[in-house]
C-alpha cells in the first residue's frame, strides 16, 4: 500500500493563538486540513487576516485548505453582572427581559420571549451547565421566579442552556444573517448552523445562502440540541455534513448520554454518507499542557473508530499555549489508529434504484474492488463533490485521489474522510485523462509502476456528466 498518509481530518478553530503566517502554515504542515472561524468570539478584521493568510498558503504551495464559518445560532446569555455574585442552592432567583445589571436577586434574559415560552418545572442551566434552576413561577410578560438547584459564582455574558423549553427563537439571528454576508465575502468553504432544531433551520440558511451567494456552499448542522437528536433523521437529508457539538450537547443533555448520542450521530451521517465531525474537549487539557492526558488521547482514538470523518479542536488551537504541539499529538493519534479494522463502515447497501443510482453503485463497488485487489488509488472526477462523499463513506483502504477543475470544490472535499485534492483541468478523451490522472497521482508518490488503480469517470469525459464508469488499470509511466 502507499505510504501510510492521514485520513482522518483536523478542523482547527482560528484565534489570537494562531495569528500569524508561520504558526498557520506550520499547523498546516503539521496537518490541519480545515480551519474554522467561530462567530461567537469573532472580530471582522482579524478573520479576514487569518482567511487572507490561508488562502495565500493555499495559492503558494497548491494546497486545499478549506474554511469553516460557524455561526453563533439562537445562543442564550445572561446580561452584564455586578462583581461577586455568588449563588446558593435553595436561593430564590429571577431572570427578567427587562435590561438590567444583574445582582444576587436578578439577571438580565437575552431572550425576550422566555417567560411566554418556559414552564414551571422545567431547567435552566448557566455558564455551561455549571449552576442549574428550576423554574417555580412566570408572569408570562417579563420575568421568571426560579429556585437555584445547583449554586456558584454568576459572572456576565455566561451562555444559557433551556433543554426542556420549546424556544420559539429563529434559527438565524440577526447576527448569524450579518456574519454569513461577512462569511460569503470571504469565499467560505463550509458553512455550520449552531442549535440547529429541525430541517427548516437548516433550509432557512440554505435560502439565505442562494440569495446572497452564486454558487452552494455546504452546510454543517450542529447537533447540541434534544431535539436536534430525536430529528436527526430528517435533518441528514437535508444538510451537508453534521458536527457533533459537545460542549453545548453536554449541557443540554445529561452528559454521560453524549457518548451514545454520539455513536447514534455518527451512525446517521454514514447511513446519510455525508461526513461527520467530532468536536469539543477532544484535547482540552493542551490548552495549558504540552501533553494530553490517557482519557483525551483514547477519545480522539475512539471518536476515530466510531467512523468519525473529523475531529475538531477549539480553544486548544484558539486561545491555548500549544497550537502546533496539538495537533501533532493529534495527528500521530490519527496514524495510530486509522488502519484499524475496528473503524466502522455504513453496513446497508445501495437497495434502491434513484436518479444517483448509477453512480452510488460505481462509488460503492469501486471502493469494495480497491480492498479486494489492493488498489493504490481510487481516483474520480467530480464538478459537485458528490463522488468523493460517496467513496470517502465506504471508508476504502486505498488513497482517495478526486480531481476537478473548481479549486472550491477542492478546498470544501478536503473536510472528507481520506479524500486528497488535485487540480485537473484538461477534458480532452476519457483515454487521455485516465492516463492523465494515474501521472499526476504517480508525480504526488500515490502510484509507482505495476501498482493498481481504479479511475472513477463519466463517458463521454467532455459532457462531464454522472459518474458511470469504472476502470482498473494497472499502471505504467507514459
Ligand atoms: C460545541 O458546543 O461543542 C461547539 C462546537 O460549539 P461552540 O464551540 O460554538 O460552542
Amino acid at each position: 500500500m502507499a505510504q501510510n498518509r492521514k485520513r482522518t481530518k483536523i478542523v482547527a478553530t482560528l484565534g489570537p493563538a494562531c495569528d500569524t503566517k508561520e504558526v498557520i502554515e506550520t499547523m498546516i504542515d503539521a496537518g490541519v486540513n480545515v480551519f474554522r472561524i467561530n462567530f461567537s468570539h469573532a472580530e471582522y478584521p482579524d478573520v479576514e487576516r487569518r482567511v487572507n493568510i490561508i488562502r495565500e498558503i493555499n495559492k503558494r504551495r497548491n494546497f486545499n485548505v478549506a474554511v469553516l464559518a460557524d455561526l453563533q445560532g439562537p445562543k442564550l446569555r445572561v446580561g452584564m453582572m455586578q462583581d461577586g455574585v455568588e449563588l446558593n442552592i435553595g436561593d430564590t432567583f429571577t431572570y427578567t427581559t427587562e435590561k438590567c445589571e444583574g445582582t444576587k436577586d436578578k439577571a438580565y434574559m437575552t431572550y425576550t420571549n422566555f417567560p411566554k415560552d418556559v414552564q414551571v418545572g422545567e431547567h435552566i442551566l448557566v455558564d455551561d451547565g455549571k449552576l442549574l434552576f428550576e423554574v417555580t413561577a412566570t408572569n408570562r410578560i417579563d420575568s421568571v421566579t426560579t429556585k437555584v438547584l445547583r449554586g456558584g459564582p454568576l459572572k456576565s455574558k455566561k451562555g444559557v442552556n433551556l433543554p426542556n423549553t420549546k424556544i420559539s427563537l429563529p434559527a438565524l439571528t440577526e447576527k448569524d444573517q450579518k456574519d454569513v454576508v461577512f462569511a460569503i465575502g470571504l469565499d467560505v468553504d463550509w458553512i455550520a448552523l449552531s442549535f440547529v432544531r429541525t430541517p427548516e433551520d437548516i433550509i432557512q440558511l440554505q435560502d439565505v445562502i442562494k440569495e446572497l451567494s452564486d454558487h452552494k456552499i455546504p452546510i454543517i448542522a450542529k447537533i447540541e440540541k434534544p431535539e436536534a437528536v430525536h430529528n436527526i433523521d430528517k435533518i441528514t437529508p437535508v444538510c451537508d455534513a453534521l458536527m457533533v457539538a459537545r460542549g453545548d450537547l453536554g449541557v443540554e443533555v445529561p452528559m454521560e448520554k453524549v457518548p451514545l448520542i454520539q455513536k447514534r450521530l455518527v451512525l446517521a451521517a454514514k447511513k446519510a454518507h455525508i461526513p461527520v465531525i467530532i468536536a469539543t474537549q477532544m484535547m482540552e487539557t493542551m490548552i495549558e499542557n504540552q501533553v494530553p492526558t490517557r482519557a483525551e488521547v483514547n477519545d480522539v482514538a475512539n471518536s476515530i473508530m466510531d467512523g468519525a470523518d473529523a475531529v475538531m479542536l477549539s480553544g486548544e488551537t484558539s486561545v491555548g499555549k500549544f497550537p502546533l504541539q496539538v495537533i501533532q499529538q493529534m495527528r500521530r493519534i490519527i496514524e495510530n489508529v486509522e488502519n484499524s479494522p475496528l473503524i466502522s463502515i455504513p453496513e446497508k447497501y445501495i437497495q434502491c434504484v434513484n436518479e444517483r443510482f448509477i453512480s452510488k453503485t460505481i462509488c460503492h463497488q469501486a471502493s469494495l474492488m480497491a480492498n479486494s485487489i489492493n488498489a493504490e488509488v481510487i481516483t474520480t472526477l467530480t464538478d459537485s463533490g458528490y463522488t468523493a462523499f460517496q467513496i470517502s463513506s465506504w471508508r476504502p483502504k486505498s488513497n482517495i485521489l478526486v480531481f476537478s477543475s473548481n479549486r472550491r470544490i477542492l478546498a470544501m472535499l478536503n473536510l472528507l474522510w481520506g479524500v486528497k485534492g488535485v487540480y485537473y483541468d484538461r477534458f480532452v478523451s476519457t483515454d487521455q485523462t485516465i492516463e492523465d490522472i494515474n501521472n499526476l497521482a504517480a508525480e504526488r508518490g500515490y502510484l509507482q509502476e505495476g501498482d493498481f488503480a481504479i479511475n472513477i469517470t463519466s463517458m463521454p469525459v467532455k459532457e462531464r456528466g454522472m459518474a458511470n464508469t469504472m476502470k482498473i488499470t494497472q499502471y505504467q509511466k507514459s
